[in-house]
């Protein structure tokens, strides 16, 4: 057929991929159960889930938020669509109600600190809207080797020099502080808090000193963190006393509130400045209004799923106890289990026979993470027994 050969290219592309065993296909999940999910006809533990306290898939919950829905509300608090960007049309008062709530709920743990929200449509939104928005040609970004690819890209979009410092080494990013801060007007530290392939938390309290010593601005991402950590839920800007430090704190709806879009914590100032500057909120269509509703009744009720947190955060430190002790290599202290498998292929061949055994777990290998260091991420959530995970250990050391 006429111009097929436009396409060699890819295909040869894809063929490297595959040799080199990661190759990705898109994943069809039929039925999601609880703490189960059914995946190519088998009924197994979903331990590849962000969604930390369940939310999402409990349906008492679910039941009483659309318990609510009547034909007068039908359409501004349930419907599915905004109808455009929130420049223009699709600002529903939802917002306002959501960002009041954040606001409120983040000056609490503040100290003080003058703080407002913004809601963007999703995570990736969200940070390749603010580090294009803030930064630019002539400023610098020090940014933590393991940070998310939305964090990469927005300062790539940015324009701005990127130094890397190494994972957690805050005495090489003052280093590079030292030397560099001089040269710059506006420098920006870029951290997550809690790291999502390697479930190991960032030190904001070194961070924020850090941070003040060098005049510079902070950017916490707080994806992973947001729902599971502290007494509010409010993540490890509360369990670290950090809240009011933070210049830029992200978080999303995506994970442990079990639906869809993120929000911005910041000086009333940078809120603005977003509005007018960043495109990923400009020029893209609102969240829907049952997204909305959804996302500030179980904000709500974020305080109330504090047994929640404190069984998946139990469950988690068993857990990582009996993968070290089995002789896997792991790290982190979350509710993110990273198993270190190393080589692609064996990758592979872990997860399938895991996946034979009845959980459903996915081999995560490079670009998401640093060549050699493939794994099984085993991401818990707060509906899992222990009786459920304590034979995967061994199972892998089963596995040549
Ligand atoms: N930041 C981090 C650390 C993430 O892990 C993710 C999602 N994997 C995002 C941002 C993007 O969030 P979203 O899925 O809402 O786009």
């Amino acid at each position: 057929m006429a111009g097929e050969h436009l396409y060699t290219f890819y295909e040869n592309e894809i063929r490297r991929i595959k040799d080199d065993d990661t190759y990705r296909f898109l994943k069809t999940l039929e039925v999601r159960d609880g703490k189960y999910a059914t995946y190519m006809g088998g009924r197994l533990i979903n331990l590849s889930s962000n969604d930390y306290l369940g939310l999402a898939t409990d349906r008492d919950l679910i039941k009483s938020f659309y318990g609510t829905m009547d034909e007068s509300n039908m359409v501004d608090s349930f419907g599915p669509g905004s109808t455009s960007s929130r420049l223009l049309t699709g600002n529903h008062s939802l917002y306002s109600d959501l960002e009041g709530l954040l606001g409120s709920l983040y000056s609490g743990i503040a100290g003080g600190a003058k703080r407002e929200a913004l809601v963007f449509a999703s995570g990736y939104h969200a940070n390749a809207g603010i580090f294009s928005a803030i930064a630019g040609e002539g400023d610098l970004i020090l940014s933590d080797s393991l940070n998310h690819a939305s964090i990469i890209d927005g300062i790539r979009l940015s324009r701005a020099r990127r130094e890397t410092y190494p994972h957690l080494d805050y005495g090489r990013l003052e280093e590079i502080l030292r030397e560099m801060r001089g040269g710059y007007d506006k420098v920006i530290i870029a951290t997550e808090s809690v790291f999502s392939m390697d479930g190991d938390a960032a030190d904001l309290k070194k961070l924020v000193e850090l941070k003040n010593a060098y005049n510079v601005m902070l950017f916490v991402d707080e994806a992973h963190a947001a729902g599971v950590f502290g007494e509010k839920g409010l993540g490890m800007c509360e369990v670290q006393g950090a809240a009011g430090d933070i210049d830029i704190l992200m978080a999303t709806f995506g994970k442990a509130l079990g639906s869809q879009g993120a929000w911005v914590v910041t000086h009333p100032v940078i809120k603005d400045f977003l509005v007018n500057r960043a495109r990923t909120l400009i020029f893209s269509t609102a969240l829907p209004p049952v997204v909305l509703s959804w996302n500030k009744f179980v904000l709500e009720r974020m305080h109330a799923f504090r047994p929640l947190r404190e069984r998946l955060l139990m469950l988690a430190a068993r857990f990582r106890d009996s993968v070290i002790q089995a002789g896997l290599l792991s790290t982190g202290s979350t509710h993110i289990i990273p198993i270190i498998t190393g080589d692609n292929s064996r990758t592979v061949r872990v997860s399938a026979e895991l996946q034979e055994r009845g959980f459903l777990l996915f081999p995560i290998r490079p670009p998401t993470v640093p060549k050699g260091t493939s794994r099984i991420r085993v991401s818990l959530t707060a509906g899992i027994e222990w009786e459920d995970i304590e034979k995967i250990p061994s199972i892998i050391r089963g596995i040549e």
